[in-house]
């Protein structure tokens, strides 16, 4: 599974109607989509996905961001997947992210970032199974 990446586009880029070019660029880059779905957090269940920043000052903010509004969480596959998705994104802040990448494109804030991208195949695989049952992923 270390050729796998989990992915959100977050409601801020689905409200602007960002999610076709996303996914465009996502396929451009290589990732192959293996499981998608659009769908909408509750609060409890986005608290739930970001427990581990629990413990820090935007936890509440973040929870109430991400159960705004739709998102599309998707599992993307590509060799080197984790790393090579976290390049296409960008970093956090979207003021710091290189140019030509989708968070540099499509984010407003470092709240409102677009777009999440797992940090570790680890919790690539944790995340994907958050949101997909194995039936799920193809
Ligand atoms: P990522 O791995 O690049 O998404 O960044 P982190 O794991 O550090 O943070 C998770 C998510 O929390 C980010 O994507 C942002 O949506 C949010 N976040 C991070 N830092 C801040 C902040 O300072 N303020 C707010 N409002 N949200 C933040």
């Amino acid at each position: 599974m270390s050729n796998r990446t989990f992915t959100m586009i977050k409601p801020d880029a689905t409200k602007k109607g960002h999610t076709g070019a996303i996914l465009g660029m996502i396929n451009a880059a290589g990732f192959k989509i293996v499981a998608m779905k659009m769908t909408k957090l509750s609060k409890e269940k986005a608290g739930e996905f970001y427990a581990v920043h629990a413990a820090r000052p935007f936890y509440g903010e973040l929870v109430e961001f991400m159960s705004s509004g739709p998102i599309t969480a998707a599992i993307l596959e590509k060799d080197n997947a984790v790393e090579d998705f976290r390049k296409l994104i960008g970093a956090t802040n979207p003021a710091e992210a290189a140019d030509g990448t989708i968070r540099k494109l499509y984010a407003a804030s470092i709240g409102e970032n677009a777009v999440h991208g797992s940090d570790s195949n680890e919790n690539a695989a944790i995340e994907g199974d958050f949101f997909f049952s194995k039936l799920e992923q193809f």
